[in-house]
C-alpha cells in the first residue's frame, strides 16, 4: 500500500448541509416552481444531494441521471471524461437543472453541459453543492452554488475515494495518517 488516507477531518456538519440546502432550494424554488423543470443528478455523486434537495424543493419536476467518469479511483483528474450514463429523458424543450457534487477542474461539467445542449432544451442551470475553485482548467457557469472549498480531497455526503465513505451524513477531507 503506498498511502494511508484514512484519516478523516469534518469540513461541513450535516446541520450545515441542511442549512444551505434550504438556502438553494428557496432561489430555485422561485425560479422554478411553474417551469417543470427536469433535475439532471451527475451520477455518481450527486444522488444524496439530489435526494435531499428535491424533498426541500417540493415542486413538480422531473428527475434522470448522467453518469460520466473522470477520477477512476484517483485523487487528480485524469482529464478524460468519458460518458458512462446517457440521459434516457427527453429534455428538447424542457428547462434543465444539472445538480452537481463538485466542480473542480470543471472538465466534467463542462462535458455535461455540451453532451445536453445538443438536446436543445429550453435553459440549462447548474446548481453544485461544492465548489473548489483553484484547480478549475475551464470556466463553467454555476448558478446555484453551496459551499466554496479549499484544495483538498473531499468524501461524505455522496462523494467516495475508491467508493468508500459516501455514506457520511457530513463532508470530510481526507489526510494522509
Ligand atoms: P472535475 O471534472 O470538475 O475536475 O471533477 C468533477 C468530478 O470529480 C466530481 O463530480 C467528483 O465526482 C470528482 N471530484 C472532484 N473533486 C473531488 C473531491 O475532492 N472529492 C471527491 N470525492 N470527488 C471529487
Amino acid at each position: 500500500m503506498e498511502r494511508c488516507l484514512s484519516k478523516l477531518n469534518t469540513l461541513i456538519t450535516s446541520e450545515q448541509i441542511e442549512t444551505k440546502i434550504a438556502e438553494l432550494a428557496a432561489r430555485i424554488r422561485e425560479d422554478y416552481h411553474d417551469r417543470n423543470p427536469v433535475l439532471v443528478g451527475v451520477l455518481k455523486g450527486s444522488f444524496v444531494f439530489l435526494a435531499d434537495i428535491v424533498r426541500v424543493l417540493d415542486i413538480p419536476l422531473g428527475i434522470d441521471f448522467i453518469g460520466v467518469s473522470s477520477y477512476r479511483g484517483r485523487m487528480e483528474s485524469s482529464g478524460e471524461i468519458e460518458l458512462i450514463q446517457a440521459l434516457r429523458t427527453p429534455i428538447a424543450g424542457r428547462d434543465v437543472l444539472v445538480i452537481e457534487d463538485i466542480v473542480d477542474t470543471g472538465l466534467s461539467l463542462n462535458y455535461v453541459l455540451n453532451v445536453l445542449r445538443q438536446k436543445t432544451p429550453a435553459s440549462v442551470k447548474v446548481c453544485a453543492l461544492l465548489d473548489k475553485p483553484s484547480k478549475r482548467k475551464i470556466t463553467v457557469p454555476i448558478d446555484y452554488s453551496g459551499f466554496t472549498v479549499p484544495d483538498k480531497f473531499v468524501v461524505g455526503y455522496g462523494l467516495d475515494f475508491d467508493e468508500q465513505y459516501r455514506y457520511l451524513s457530513h463532508i470530510c477531507y481526507l489526510e494522509e495518517k
